[in-house]
């Protein structure tokens, strides 16, 4: 058994619970509800997780009949418990939610997405981790040879980008993971709102490993990350996580500056030799580069302004607004 564990119950077995965001999946839910609670009663049957273990739902303001479902399902088994947020907020939101929620309630926490994309039976493996002693275990992607090319692609490069500039980020690993509570409550001091959670748990630390698994395609519904999401995901990533592309700016503005003055040299050069400089159009070019330089630093600048500005507000990340375990009741009935 690790040492690790702050709370254990009777049996002197971790509490295990495990945090899934959803957010309208009222397609897939019914299907995948079923598969968690199996993994979770083999890994209490297997001894290696109380049966107090719970899995926790964190409905992210959804718009179908998520709630209804969750709600249900606690009715039907008392190892379902679920929250609900006030509004969507976002996966990264809701994953946070849960987490909070789980803090001094279990000794152990894995967060997996809904859909059963990663796979379910990774757990037990995740377990097995956590009992050897790791208190952060990564799910990790075997292969992505159910994704298309250009996501494959795009992807990687972007798991290599990331790195390049400072962010530690585990390659091919989403957030599908193990965290004991110790690092949830450590977790708990990162109060920023732009939230990264695959570069924001390395940087709590804690003796960590990985488990691979494969995953597969949705059991049902679509994604909520389409392209123009998931560019936008990859850019809150990077700029959350280092400020290395303002460096790389002035890096630029000084190559640029150090190139014009060669052409400046260059021109006067020429003039002295008598050749006259033709080019009205390498000059449209050079404009229009430099414009382009100046309007991209600009907006990368800004960008980092931006989330300075968000940060200032401190804006609560998550609001749960009802819990299935405490339903909210009006003071008045009119
Ligand atoms: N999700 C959420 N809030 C959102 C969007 C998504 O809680 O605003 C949840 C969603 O229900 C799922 C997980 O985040 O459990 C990952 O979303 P999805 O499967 O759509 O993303 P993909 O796997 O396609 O990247
Ligand atoms: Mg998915």
């Amino acid at each position: 058994m690790s040492i690790n564990n702050l709370i254990e119950d009777n049996a002197g077995l971790p509490i295990l619970w495990i945090i899934v965001p959803c957010y309208n999946e009222e397609s897939v839910l019914p299907i995948t509800a079923p598969l968690f609670l199996d993994e979770l009663k083999k890994i209490i049957s297997n001894k290696k997780a109380s049966d107090q273990s719970r899995v926790l739902f964190v409905n992210d303001g959804s718009k179908d009949k998520t709630w209804q479902i969750i709600s249900d399902l606690a009715k039907e088994d008392e190892h379902y418990i679920g929250i609900s947020q006030s509004r969507n907020r976002g996966h990264q939101n809701a994953l946070v939610a849960g987490l909070m929620e789980s803090v001094d309630k279990c000794d152990v926490t894995i967060s997996i997405d809904c859909d059963g994309q990663d796979d379910i039976n990774a757990m037990e493996k995740m377990m097995d981790e956590y009992l050897s002693g790791s208190e952060v275990v990564y799910g990790v992607r075997s292969k992505r040879d159910k994704d298309t090319a250009f996501k494959k692609f795009t992807a990687e490069f972007f798991y290599k980008l990331i790195n390049a500039l400072g962010g530690e980020v585990v390659f091919n690993h989403a957030d599908y993971r193990l965290m004991s509570s110790r690092v949830v409550e450590a977790f708990e001091s990162f109060q920023e709102v732009n939230l990264f959670l695959r570069g924001m748990i390395p940087l709590v630390g804690f003796k960590s490993s990985n488990v691979y698994y494969e995953r597969n395609e949705r059991m049902a519904g679509d994604s909520h990350y389409p392209l123009r999401k998931m560019m936008h995901f990859a850019l809150d990533g990077i700029t959350s996580l280092s400020v290395k592309p303002i460096s790389m700016i002035i890096a630029l503005g000084c190559f640029v500056s150090f190139l014009g003055v060669v052409g400046m040299i260059w021109a006067i050069v020429m003039n002295f030799l008598g050749a006259t400089v033709a080019g009205w159009a390498s000059i449209v070019c050079i404009i229009c580069f430099l414009g382009g330089m100046q309007l991209l630093s600009i907006g990368i600048i800004g960008e980092y302004i931006g989330k300075i500005y968000l940060e200032t507000k401190k804006r609560p990340r998550f609001i749960i607004s009802e819990r299935t375990w405490e339903p909210y009741k009006r003071k008045y009935k009119g």
